[in-house]
């Protein structure tokens, strides 16, 4: 028999990326794996620890001591990530972290250190796996690739909506620093950077909702038999 295939999403911040992953694999019935988090996760230990986010060596250290499980909550369903037996989901989206990510997922070792848990993560199949380097570097034979894009202003204004529906309040001038900041330095690291695989299926998705987006994804799914 064979494997079910792994589903890779990537694109740029707010590209609406984690929306319409989770929906795709609850709409499969796949495991969701939002690699973002991981790289989130290692910034805000760093914060914690007053990690120097200039030392990539301290950085390197802190992520290899770290131990990453996804725990899916009987109750809700949700698989969520713990790191070193600790559940760091509320902490994960707070602005300190989302301006030093970037810093962070930008040293090599760092990267090495999660892409060996996101591949372990995906080994049996039946994953949907996003973030900006799945299907160039953490599962380049994923039977299925997509890029997700969207204008500038549609990403704001969606992150914008995201953060207003949390009872959060961001200035939209600081979100476009943000995210302008992390885009460029996601597309120019020497590893895994931003790109759109060769064989990836580029979604624009400034027009459409996430059902349509959602829609276009489980359809190619579920018309064309995958490979491994
Ligand atoms: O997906 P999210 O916006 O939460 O990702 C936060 C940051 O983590 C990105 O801006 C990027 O710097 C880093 N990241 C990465 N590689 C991934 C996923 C995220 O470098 N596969």
């Amino acid at each position: 028999m064979s494997r079910t295939p792994n589903i890779a999403i990537d694109g740029p911040a707010g590209s609406g990326k984690s929306t319409v992953a989770r929906e795709v694999a609850c709409r499969l019935g796949f495991l969701y794996v939002d690699t973002g988090a991981m790289y989130r996760a290692v910034t805000y230990l760093a914060l914690r620890s007053s990690v120097d986010f200039s030392d990539e060596a301290a950085l390197a250290a802190l992520a290899r001591k770290i131990k990453f499980s996804l725990v899916r909550y009987l109750k809700s369903g949700h698989v969520l990530l713990w790191c070193n037996g600790e559940d760091v989901t509320p902490y994960l989206r707070s602005q300190e972290v989302s301006q030093q990510v970037a810093r962070v997922a930008a040293v090599p070792e760092v990267r090495h250190h999660l892409v060996k848990y996101q591949r372990l993560f995906a080994k049996g199949g039946g994953v949907v796996m996003e973030g900006r380097d799945i299907g160039t570097v953490v599962l380049p034979d994923a039977a299925y690739k997509f890029f997700l894009t969207a204008s500038l202003e549609v990403r704001l204004a969606r992150r914008e909506r995201e953060l207003m529906a949390q009872g959060r309040h961001v200035q939209r001038d600081e979100l476009r620093k943000e995210f302008i900041f992390r885009d460029d330095m996601d597309r120019k690291r020497e590893v895994g950077p931003l790109k759109v695989a060769p064989e990836a299926v580029v979604i624009d998705c400034s027009d459409l909702s996430v059902e349509e987006v959602v829609n276009r994804i489980v359809n190619r799914v579920e018309t064309s038999s995958g490979g491994g």
